[in-house]
């Protein structure tokens, strides 16, 4: 299975990875975690540019190749690859990003997105995406106040709320893909929900 956690700044995506790595490993699924953009060396170097040349500007163009470069190599290298052993690959983050991002947020043709999609995955979708959502006000300042924001982008309420309905409009177009977990409430029963998304993966 090829499940990806999803989500704006500050929804708690590492508190919440950890709780599904754990799980999995109680369950005695075989697994293996990574993330995007990055996953292998050389787009973990892409993740470092694109991260580092924020503040310079990233044309938005370059920016999606450059993610679709490291999501290309990280699925030839990593994910195919675990998948045909048998492995769940738990991936923090995949291409719903890219439309949340540079779609909703940075506002690129999701046309365009969807023919990258296609060229770089053929079909491989993931088979569930978990979506953490809660309004970016909340976001931003939980992300603030662990000091994982950047500067920059806590600026920014009004990209993560395009981010956010970009990401809710995908949700809704395929429910039975997408679980959206409130993660405003509290952590617990965030991950009260998530086990229940994971034991229906399971029992698929
Ligand atoms: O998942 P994580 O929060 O560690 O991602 C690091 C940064 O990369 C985030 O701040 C997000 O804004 C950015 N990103 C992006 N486009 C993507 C994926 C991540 O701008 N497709």
């Amino acid at each position: 299975k090829f499940i990806t956690l999803e989500g704006g700044e500050g929804v708690g995506k590492s508190t919440n990875l950890r709780f599904i790595t754990q799980w999995l490993t109680e369950q005695g699924i075989p697994f293996i975690q990574t993330r995007e953009p990055g996953g292998t060396p050389l787009a973990e170097q892409l993740r470092n540019l694109l991260l580092e040349k924020r503040e310079e500007g990233v044309d938005p163009t370059a920016e999606l190749l450059m993610v679709f470069a490291a999501r290309a190599q990280h699925l030839q290298r990593v994910i195919l690859p675990a998948l045909a052993e048998g492995k769940w690959v738990i991936c923090d983050r995949f291409t719903d990003a890219t439309y949340a991002y540079q779609g909703g947020g940075r506002e690129l043709d999701s046309n365009l997105i969807a023919q990258l999609e296609q060229t770089v995955q053929g079909d491989l979708r993931p088979d569930q995406v978990l979506l953490l959502d809660v309004d970016p006000e909340i976001g931003l300042q939980r992300a603030a106040s662990t000091g994982e924001a950047d500067r920059f982008e806590s600026e920014q309420i009004h990209f993560f709320n395009k981010v956010r309905a970009a990401y809710l409009d995908r949700a809704h177009s395929d429910p039975d893909r997408y679980a959206v977990i409130d993660a405003s409430v509290p952590l617990e029963q965030v991950q009260e929900n998530l086990a229940v998304a994971l034991g229906k993966i399971a029992s698929a």
